[in-house]
């Protein structure tokens, strides 16, 4: 297990060297489980940013003419020392996020796969050649790399985020800037370490820290061609317009509300297990969390009361050591206590809370950002529990008579990330999947999000964008294509111009 005194200040990496930043100012990164500051944050800002692109633009003609085959060797021996090094990432993805082993875990697990899948790029860099598109005319189509691009990263999940972009971009012949969250940056350096010794060259990736300052410096920097966003609607809603304006390329994830549909036919048990999952999971700090249950007719009878024994089972403790409980605290206290006020508000709403997470026992960790498991049933569209993206482990339980006003309340809301239906019927899932207009459906499945050869198709308030993040698309996002038209003339084809 990792301690704390093994952790630096946090450095940044330009042009293959690492730099502390000591001169500017810092914001602390905590260890969530006990509320203790285990490293520092530096607060880059324009310069810093200067530096890194200068570096990036520097390295991008030797790295967009190295042959991709050898590109991805790079990332083939970087997906080994993430292999070899998967339990030590875990637990750092752990000590400074807060989500218990397992889950970092999965979160590498879906990391390691993005690097996997970038690892097959030639398929995808291929062009198409269709000859005589005209008389002895054959147009040709090709694909090449942007430039400099740039990731900028929530907290959420600090090691498979950056991973859903770098290596489609790297793999593509760009050089990259990443900008992780400032309350996460542990796990980012750590890749990047571990990328530098696969052998990338200097300047092909930089590592840049800070918040807004940063970001917007990187929003209106004129070599930078290509943007990836990942955060909350209102951030990925400004990323978006800033950096279209200013001429770049964007795709930016936002945040999200999703809505799981329970039909009376369902099968109970493992709906329950696929909501608590979805829901508790991570302590409710995922843009696919299942924080709605609609229960249709009546599903609800049976379903809450064995939501809340569940809920109520539910243990939450602190996650950087053994035994590890059921659920970690959140990222920090003044997040742990926006999400005990919105449980509040609902109350004074009129919902009621069946589990209530507000206060747990946790006393072998008095000073951690602990929520326990919360189940809110009665909830109505238009409460605050309801409108906001709470990101805590809060699951809302509304009503609905039937499919149809379930799948009318599912998209009254602004969001479009994910959305879910147990049911035992084909035709109805058929009809739920063919006409919800959420990207992300899952059929018996509660956290449908995609997987690294698919988009990761966010809708509405939750993408703005049009090229999605991961799969082809996501490839398709780092390149740009030229179509070449040619002919070529037979010797002496000309003359019979110049004769007549
Ligand atoms: P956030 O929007 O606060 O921060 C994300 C990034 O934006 C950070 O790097 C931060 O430094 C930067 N940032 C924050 N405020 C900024 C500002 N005013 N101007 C410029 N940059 C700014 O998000 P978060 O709290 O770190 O992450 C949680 C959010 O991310 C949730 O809303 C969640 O749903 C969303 N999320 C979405 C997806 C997805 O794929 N749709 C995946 C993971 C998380």
């Amino acid at each position: 297990m990792i301690t704390t005194t093994d952790l630096k200040p946090c450095p940044m990496f330009i042009n293959g060297e690492w730099i502390e930043g000591k001169n500017l100012p810092g914001l602390p990164v905590y260890n969530p489980s006990t509320g203790e500051v285990i490293s520092e944050t530096p607060l880059g800002g324009a310069d810093i940013v200067n530096q890194a692109v200068q570096s990036a633009k520097e390295a991008f003609p030797a790295w967009s003419e190295t042959p991709p085959l050898e590109r991805v060797r790079v990332l083939f021996r970087f997906r080994m020392l993430l292999e070899e090094n998967f339990e030590s990432l875990s637990e750092l993805i752990t000590l400074e996020h807060g989500k218990t082993l397992g889950e970092s875990r999965g979160s590498m697990q879906r990391g390691l796969e993005s690097v996997e899948y970038a690892c097959g790029i030639t398929e995808l860099l291929m062009g198409n050649i269709m000859e005589n598109v005209a008389s002895g005319i054959d147009c040709e189509m090709l694909k090449q790399p942007l430039g400099v691009c740039a990731g900028i990263t929530p907290f959420n999940f600090p090691a498979m985020v950056p991973m859903w972009m770098f290596p489609l971009a790297l793999a593509c012949g760009n050089t990259f800037i990443l900008k992780p969250s400032e309350k996460v940056p542990l796990s980012a350096v750590r890749l990047i370490e571990l990328l530098a010794q696969a052998g990338l060259p200097k300047g092909v990736l930089n590592l840049v820290h800070g918040s807004k300052e940063s970001v917007d410096a990187i929003l209106t920097h004129p070599d930078i061609e290509a943007i990836s966003f990942v955060g909350s609607t209102p951030v990925a809603k400004y990323i978006y317009e800033t950096g279209t304006r200013h001429g770049k390329r964007v795709q930016a994830n936002g945040g999200a509300k999703n809505y799981i549909i329970v039909m009376p036919d369902a099968d109970i048990a493992k709906t329950v297990d696929g909501l608590t999952g979805g829901a508790f999971g991570c302590a409710g700090e995922r843009c696919m969390a299942s924080s709605s249950a609609i229960a249709v007719g009546k599903a609800g009878d049976l379903l809450v009361p064995a939501l809340v024994e569940a809920a109520n089972g539910i243990r939450v403790g602190p996650t950087d050591r053994q035994p590890q409980p059921n659920m970690g605290p959140v990222i920090t206290g003044p997040h742990r206590d926006r999400v005990n006020n919105l449980i509040a508000a609902s109350a004074e709403e009129g919902a009621k809370i069946l589990a209530d997470g507000r206060s747990p026992k946790v006393p072998e960790a008095p000073n951690g950002f602990f929520v326990g498991a919360t189940v809110v049933d009665q909830v109505q569209k238009g409460m605050t529990i309801d409108n906001e993206e709470v990101f805590g482990p809060v699951l809302n339980v509304l009503r609905a008579d039937d499919l149809e006003s379930a799948i009318a309340l599912a998209q009254s809301s602004p969001f479009g990330n994910g959305t879910a239906i147990y049911t035992q019927s084909g035709r109805t899932a058929r009809e739920f999947k063919h006409r919800v207009n959420v990207g992300m459906v899952g059929i018996n499945v509660g956290v449908p999000a995609s997987m690294a050869m698919f988009p990761f198709t966010g809708w509405n308030d939750s993408f703005f964008g049009d090229r999605h993040m991961q799969g082809r698309e996501g490839a398709d996002f780092y390149l740009k294509s030229k179509v070449v038209t040619s002919r070529w003339f037979a010797k002496g084809e000309g003359d019979v111009w110049r004769k007549a």
